[in-house]
């Protein structure tokens, strides 16, 4: 066969065809490639040279997270003091100098630095010029002009450095050691060139024999081999002649095990692939979209054309915005709202997510599966507002900040509520309001969101509205407002009883104490769905005020959920909620949009 063509399959086998479809886009053979509903086509004769082209794409796509782009980016500061004849060298200056060497130090004694070293040609030794560099450190009394000799010295030595490894070898074999150590690894290890054993030091040779001559092998005269063939690749049914080729490599399996369908999942190791297919697999790191040590990959099995734009757009924007934390949900967001404005009685339930993550500290990695279903899809659609604003909260827990809009969306994608996220978030407000960042507004989206969701599951009923117009009655806003004005009451009461007006501070501490604690209980009784006790809180604190308890809660006493999320919206306004709040999210979403 001249041609060779693969056929879409459980997510892995997807994610192999995606990355083999990345990597031929990057270099330019796109036309090359034809491509079906559930079907991949391509000459062989692309796969001459397929190495190049393969850490041509990691080092494309990645090379702003690469160690070597660090040194690299090292050289415009570098050139400015040169330039300036380091007229304004100080202090500061000293300080990024001697950071800088420290880094370079540690990228350039690496192992698999002084591994790619060796492939590069030339007279400059790196192992030697980085023994040469040396920090700085300044002795009592000195500053920086007294040592400006040493410091330009260094300065240069880096220069020399800098344009070393901006060499076209330097980046093709350093290049392809960080693609190799940070993005290939975390699909697949221990064989080719991450095989400890290999003695081919060529990463580039290496692939193209392990790999793709096999292919090229195998395709040659298969229809007239095959007949004596006795065995059949696992994956995709091909004959092949031995079961020496297998799935071991692929770390964890890539395994699903919550969704059996495909036939992949019954083999075990010792079971048969074809070199296609093997090599299918080695392309899996260029399907997956990872930014840094967490990795997303949608799996749509309707339609390839689809798959690969889906994957795209998501793998654009997280290396657009690298350094927010939640661009990976964000862009998976934009591209379910996307493609729910695209296609009209489009199929929802067949995609699949497939969330990555490594564990950089026991060197382990682990897969997430969840499926988007129409009510999950709906909800996050029909949500947008609400995550707009969501995505301004965060908090502290375990001294690591916390975005509640991941938080949010990472239920969403498990088929959960948002009720233990809304207790948390509420009682980390009263209890740590320091190491909190976020208003009612933002638990008020959460709550909006939460209740959209219940109702496209199906366990809450939409809430009619009193007046005439028909609109859906907005319980949560309703019970918010409710909560601010006990609040309000409370702080008139308060300051009556103590009759100290003129003494706001002590007032509002008092008064905070007192509505804290109510809420305590309350979020209590919710907590453990104990209807009664909140309803005795509840009737205690307007009796207190002097005013009548709302209807709204004995309305919906019957019902579970629309009380929890009434009571949750109401602890909301009574702790927090101001009109402040709502014009000030108003105004950040008038400048967002
Ligand atoms: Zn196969």
């Amino acid at each position: 066969m001249d041609i060779i063509n693969i056929k879409s399959e459980d997510w892995l086998k997807n994610a192999g065809i995606c990355g083999l479809y990345n990597i031929l886009c990057e270099a330019g053979d796109r036309e090359k490639i034809q491509i079906s509903y559930d079907e991949i086509i391509f000459p062989i004769e692309l796969l001459e040279n397929f190495s190049e082209k393969y850490f041509n794409y990691f080092i494309k796509t990645y090379q702003k997270t690469f160690s070597l782009y660090k040194i690299i980016s090292t050289g415009k500061t570098l050139e400015n003091w040169i330039n300036n004849d380091f007229n304004d060298f100080n202090d500061k200056s000293l300080e990024i100098l001697n950071s800088n060497i420290e880094n370079f130090k540690k990228y350039m004694k690496s192992n698999s630095y002084k591994s790619a070293y060796k492939l590069i040609e030339g007279n400059f030794d790196p192992e030697l010029e980085e023994k040469e560099l040396k920090k700085i450190k300044l002795k009592k009394k000195e500053n920086v002009e007294d040592r400006l000799e040493e410091i330009k010295h260094q300065v240069n030595l880096m220069k020399s450095i800098v344009d070393y490894f901006k060499s076209e070898e330097a980046i093709k074999y350093v290049g392809a050691k960080n693609s190799i150590y940070n993005i290939i690894r975390n699909a697949w290890d221990g064989v080719s060139f991450l095989n400890k054993q290999c003695k081919n030091p060529d990463m580039y040779s290496e692939y193209q024999e392990y790999f793709i001559n096999p292919v090229i092998d195998y395709a040659k005269n298969y229809e007239e081999k095959k007949k004596t063939y006795k065995y059949q690749c696992i994956s995709c049914s091909s004959k092949i002649k031995d079961l020496n080729s297998d799935v071991g490599f692929i770390r964890e399996m890539g395994f699903d095990t919550g969704r059996k369908t495909s036939h992949v999942w019954d083999f075990n190791n010792y079971v048969g692939i074809c070199p296609i297919c093997k090599f299918i697999y080695s392309c899996v790191p260029a399907g997956i979209n990872y930014v840094y040590n967490r990795g997303i990959f949608i799996n749509y099995s309707m339609n390839m054309e689809d798959l690969f734009r889906i994957n795209t757009s998501i793998r654009e924007s997280i290396l657009e915005e690298e350094n927010s934390r939640i661009s990976v949900f964000k862009s998976l967001q934009e591209a379910m709202n996307k493609k729910i404005n695209d296609e009209v009685g489009y199929e929802l339930s067949d995609i699949q997510v497939v969330r990555f993550y490594r564990d950089i500290d026991n060197d382990s990695i682990k897969y997430n599966f969840n499926i988007i279903n129409k009510p999950v899809l709906n909800t996050i659609n029909f949500c947008k507002n609400q995550l707009e604003t969501i995505k301004k909260g965060s908090y502290i827990e375990n001294d690591s900040y916390v975005y509640i809009y991941n938080e949010v969306i990472k239920k969403l994608l498990d088929n959960e509520n948002q009720f233990l996220l809304i207790q948390k978030l509420l009682h980390y407000k009263l209890s740590m309001p320091d190491t909190t960042y976020y208003n009612a507004g933002v638990l008020a989206s959460v709550l909006k969101l939460n209740v959209k969701y219940l109702q496209e599951v199906g366990y809450m009923e939409k809430s009619k509205s009193n007046s005439k117009d028909g609109k859906e009655r907005d319980i949560i806003d309703e019970a918010r407002k409710l909560g601010y004005h006990l609040q309000i009451a409370y702080n008139k009461m308060i300051a009556k009883d103590d009759n100290t007006e003129n003494n706001n501070s002590k007032n509002n501490k008092k008064y905070n104490k007192k509505l804290n604690s109510i809420a305590y209980r309350m979020l209590n009784s919710l907590k453990t769905n104990n209807k009664h006790s909140f309803m005795d809180v509840l009737i205690n604190s307007y009796m207190y005020v002097g005013k009548a308890i709302p209807k709204i809660f004995a309305e919906n006493l019957d019902k579970d959920l629309e009380f929890k999320n009434i009571g949750y919206a109401f602890i909301t306004g009574m702790i927090g909620y101001s009109k402040e709040d709502d014009e000030a999210d108003s105004e950040s979403l008038k400048k967002k949009n």
